[in-house]
């Protein structure tokens, strides 16, 4: 097995996490799995802590929030463990604690990615400090997020918005909603460039929150959006219609988050792990490191082979994340992280009810909610099949066009 070490100026942040995690987050996993829908309170109280720790300058990336590229990295100065690779791995301490309560967390949105990774400085200035989400997903398009229907139409300093965004994750909470809309159907894909919409901007309406196999903690909304104008500042990025560019300005959002839905699976899956071990261990279940997992108990082998994929899925994670802290192209490692995770999280974690039999099937201990919460990191930020389809393209050359 590779041990690799915590960057040193990143082991009081990741320890920070974890005490959160346990103290904080583990304790109230169930009370709001159960009270779907309700405002986690005990949020609060951490939002104010990190922001006290952002402004003291001892956080770097304490949640879903800080990803954009460092300005100062490059060959010249030698590589960096930067933002991207502090994010990836406090986010995965906190959702060892919960998942969904993480995606509650105040201020660290993932639409908080989107403008940290596309937004300009004086964007960045003006949205400091709001929590956003990411509305991307429409009634007619979820992976084919080049289909987007929703219209943004300039009119003197605003732009107008109408359509209607389902399944946004934070939607009803956060402060302001990242949505995704084009300028003008007819220019393709190029045309389609986000926009950060306040809540309480008159024309935007949370229609109806979902309930859900899982994060129930979060809460996932349906918005409307009619005749919403919104400042023409709030466009992040640039105006301009590059076709030559296409989608490239918006995707590489996600390039971003992708990493950081990876470790959330990496977070979920270590919990039901180490949870399972434990309970393997009380059964009388040796886990032999130093004898092939074959020559051991069906159940030892089984816990080998689940510990060995979450390892894979941990290293390409850390990749992803390093990779766009040094400034170097990551987008199949990105959607490779993210495809394995993804899928890892969802095996492991029904294996591990599996293997703790009644237990794991039983509300008793956090087995099953583990399993229930891990599907949807298989299927946001691009679904499982969507990752291998990108990663099949960049590795055989092929456009969109010719591979879907
Ligand atoms: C709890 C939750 C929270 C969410 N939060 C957000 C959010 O914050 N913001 C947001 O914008 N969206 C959000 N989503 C939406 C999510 O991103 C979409 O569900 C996802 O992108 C898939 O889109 P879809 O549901 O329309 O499925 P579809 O695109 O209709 O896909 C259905 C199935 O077909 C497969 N498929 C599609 N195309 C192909 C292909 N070319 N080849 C092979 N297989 C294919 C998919 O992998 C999937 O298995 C959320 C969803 C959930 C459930």
């Amino acid at each position: 097995m590779i041990n690799l070490e915590t960057p040193k100026k990143q082991k009081a942040l990741i320890s920070q996490a974890h005490q959160v995690a346990m103290n904080l987050l583990r304790p109230n996993s169930r009370k709001y799995d159960k009270a779907e829908h309700e405002y986690p309170v005990e949020l609060d109280m951490l939002a104010a802590m990190i922001d006290g720790l952002s402004e003291s300058g001892a956080s770097e990336g304490a949640g879903a929030a800080g990803v954009r590229r460092s300005e100062d990295a490059g060959a010249d100065k030698g590589v960096k463990n930067g933002t991207n690779l502090a994010s990836v791995l406090s986010i995965q301490e906190m959702c060892w604690g919960d998942v969904g309560l993480l995606l509650s967390m105040p201020r660290q949105g993932l639409g908080n990615s989107a403008i940290a990774s596309v937004a300009n400085e004086e964007q960045l200035e003006r949205f400091k400090g709001v929590w956003a989400g990411m509305a991307i997903t429409e009634p007619g398009c979820g992976s084919d997020s080049a289909n987007i229907q929703t219209t943004a139409v300039l009119d003197g300093d605003e732009y107008v918005i109408n359509g209607e965004k389902i399944f946004v994750t934070a939607g009803d909470r956060a402060d302001a909603i990242v949505v995704w809309a084009t300028l003008d159907k007819s220019l393709g894909r190029a045309a389609i460039k986000s926009f950060v919409v306040r809540k309480g901007t008159p024309g935007m309406t949370v229609e109806r929150l979902e309930h859900k196999l899982g994060i129930k903690a979060s809460d996932t909304a349906t918005i409307r959006f009619e005749d919403c104008r919104v400042p023409k500042e709030n466009l992040l990025g640039s105006p301009e219609i590059d076709t030559k560019q296409g989608f490239a300005g918006a995707m590489a959002t996600f390039d971003n988050t992708r990493p950081l839905v990876a470790s959330m699976a990496l977070g979920v899956s270590r919990a039901a792990l180490e949870l399972t071990r434990d309970l393997l261990e009380q059964a009388g279940v040796v886990i032999d490191y130093d004898r092939p997992a074959l020559a051991q108990s069906a159940a030892a082998a089984t816990y080998l082979q689940m510990e060995a994929d979450w390892e894979a899925a941990h290293l390409l994670t850390l990749q992803a994340a390093w990779m766009a802290d040094n400034r170097k192209a990551n987008s199949t490692e990105a959607s490779m992280a993210k495809a394995k995770a993804g899928r890892m999280a969802t095996d492991v974690t029904l294996r591990c009810v599996e293997l703790a039999g009644t237990v794991g099937y039983s509300e008793q201990d956090l087995l099953e909610k583990w399993a229930r919460d891990s599907k949807i990191l298989d299927i946001f930020e691009g679904t499982q099949q969507i990752q291998q389809l990108i990663v099949a393209r960049r590795i055989l050359g092929k456009t969109s066009a010719e591979l879907k």
